[in-house]
């Protein structure tokens, strides 16, 4: 059976001389591993749409698990990526922590669009990669179940403070009337542009996800809060962030 689908290739396994696995997360199954023979022979015709983060439309026959390749077209090929480490090193990042959590054999269009905005913008350079950053974080993890709960104060429901409390255990935010030190050490305060900012990168609908700016003062705590949001939760060592930190020129 032939089956058409597009997706974006997350990761590539050498196999032998001339074959490789490839994960590629697709609109409509998940995240699938495909086994593309002799795709890296030079000038195969299966090379250019099986590269990492290429985006393409892939035909597979599917045997038992596995999916082989049959044909491939590429749809966009990120070349600027690949002549930035830094970006590079950041579209890995996301591509890890979508293997990480994302299933197979489900539907995965929001991160698909997630992913494809993402490293739309990172190639282009029109957002800074830190941005980039916490946006992805925090809205994957809004994707997959994890979203934080940021309405109002999780005890009393106020909605609006001065400053509040974000609980990174459970996603929760509290007022200060309500926040105790001694319950809650892992605490970030928030400031008021900090928690519009994360209240609209989890619930603003997906066509104006990237449509606001914040300060570089603001950056930084999103910065520092979605990461670690993200890290605790996913509970999860990522390679993929320590090298990207290691080799980030800082931004601040
Ligand atoms: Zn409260």
């Amino acid at each position: 059976m032939l089956i058409t689908t597009r997706g974006i290739v997350l990761r590539e396994k050498q196999v032998g001389e001339n074959d490789k696995f490839i994960d590629v997360l697709t609109n409509d199954l998940g995240v699938i591993e495909i086994s593309a023979k002799g795709a890296r022979k030079i000038n195969a015709k299966n090379s250019p749409a099986s590269q990492l983060f290429a985006y393409s439309k892939f035909c597979v026959q599917k045997r038992g698990e596995r999916y082989y390749l049959n044909s491939s077209d590429p749809i966009h090929i990120f070349y600027d990526l690949r002549l930035d480490m830094e970006k590079l090193a950041l579209a890995s990042y996301f591509a890890e922590i979508i293997l990480f959590s994302a299933t197979s054999e489900e539907p995965s269009q929001e991160i698909l669009r997630l992913m494809l905005n993402s490293l739309e913008f990172l190639s282009s350079g029109k957002r800074s990669k830190e941005f980039l950053k916490s946006v992805f974080e925090l809205r994957l993890l809004s994707e997959i179940g994890l979203m934080p709960d940021i309405v109002g104060c999780a005890e009393c429901g106020a909605y609006l403070s001065d400053k509040m409390y974000f609980i990174f255990e459970n996603g929760i935010i509290l007022c200060p009337t309500c926040y105790d030190l001694n319950l809650h050490a892992e605490a970030a305060q928030l400031s008021l542009p900090l928690l519009h900012a994360i209240r609209y990168i989890v619930l603003t609908e997906f066509e104006k996800l990237w449509n606001f700016k914040i300060s570089d003062e603001v950056q930084k705590k999103l910065n520092y809060i979605a990461e670690k949001y993200l890290v605790l939760h996913l509970d999860k060592h990522f390679k993929t962030l320590e090298f990207y930190k290691s080799i980030c020129s800082k931004e601040f």
